[in-house]
């Protein structure tokens, strides 16, 4: 019988957002895998956990994975942590989730912080969609390519920054998006200095502007207004039938949202082209 591997995720922070459960995950697995070993043992000590800590990290996940998988595959069981929040989001681990996955080991979730889900639960952006992009490239030539390409999105895009770079990215968020745009900063969360900006790009350019920035960062950037419609009702309608597989109801619906019509005059005019 192979062990199981546990993902188990840790604070963000504040010692005190550790769950009941990955305590006594991590006491009762033979190995942790952890990002870096020194940082790790402080939260282990502080919870009196003793289990063997072995180091996995972005440098070495591919040798370390391929032992992991032999313990697993010899019935020990593993725990792997990052240095904060929940593996695998921008954060080792995928190789060794996906090597398990592959060779049949079973993977477990033990659930808990991540900095990108705790800054949308507090922004005011729309949530119900959004795109979490990891770390923006750091240099401004790839970072404007790239809010180039995200610019018209219509849900809100997260990403984590670090504060030295904050500056020039909100430059170029203006730049490319507009300083308008709304956008939420969550810094240093769930510690003593939490702080979430909310406001424009602009404004948070201004805020941020007038001191060091310090600390820990989650952008937000909020979805583009929504796009002018183009062309008449009636090219719309016909390129939908033409172009997708939607019904007439559903391509009514669709096309009354972007022209901000009432679904019967849309729907009229529909008949005349069934
Ligand atoms: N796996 C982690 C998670 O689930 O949150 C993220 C790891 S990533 C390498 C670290 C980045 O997350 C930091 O540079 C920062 O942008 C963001 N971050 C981590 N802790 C944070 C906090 N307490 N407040 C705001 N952002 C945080």
């Amino acid at each position: 019988m192979s062990g199981t591997l546990f993902v188990v995720a840790t604070p963000i922070g504040n010692l005190e957002d550790m769950t009941y459960r990955a305590v006594r995950v991590l006491q009762e697995v033979s190995l942790i895998a952890a990002e870096d070993t020194r940082h790790s043992r402080k939260l282990l000590n502080h919870y009196g956990i003793g289990s063997a800590l072995v180091s996995y990290h972005e440098h070495n996940e591919e040798s370390r994975s391929s032992q992991l998988i032999t313990k697993l595959k010899n019935g020990e069981s593993v725990a792997l942590i990052s240095d904060a929040g929940t593996p695998c989001i921008a954060d080792p681990g995928y190789r060794l989730v996906s090597a398990c996955r592959q060779e049949g080991v079973a993977v477990v979730v033990v659930p808990g912080p991540s900095a990108v889900v705790a800054a949308l639960s507090i922004s005011g952006l729309p949530t119900d969609a959004f795109r979490f992009v990891g770390f923006l490239p750091a240099k401004t030539h790839g970072r404007c390519q790239f809010l180039e390409k995200v610019k018209e999105e219509q849900q809100t895009i997260a990403c984590y920054e670090a504060p030295h770079r904050l500056l020039s990215c909100l430059t170029d968020i203006v730049e490319i998006c507009g300083a308008d745009r709304p956008l939420a900063i969550a810094r240093e969360l769930t510690k003593r200095h939490e702080e979430l900006f909310s406001g424009s790009v602009g404004a948070a350019l201004e805020y941020f502007s007038k001191g060091t920035v310090k600390g820990e960062l989650v952008l937000l950037l909020g979805p583009a207004p929504p796009r002018e419609p183009e062309g008449s009702v009636r090219d719309a309608l016909l390129r939908l039938n033409e172009e997708t597989d939607l019904s007439w109801k559903e391509i009514v619906k669709k096309v009354a949202k972007e022209f901000g019509l009432p679904g019967s005059e849309v729907y009229k005019e529909s008949l005349e082209l069934r």
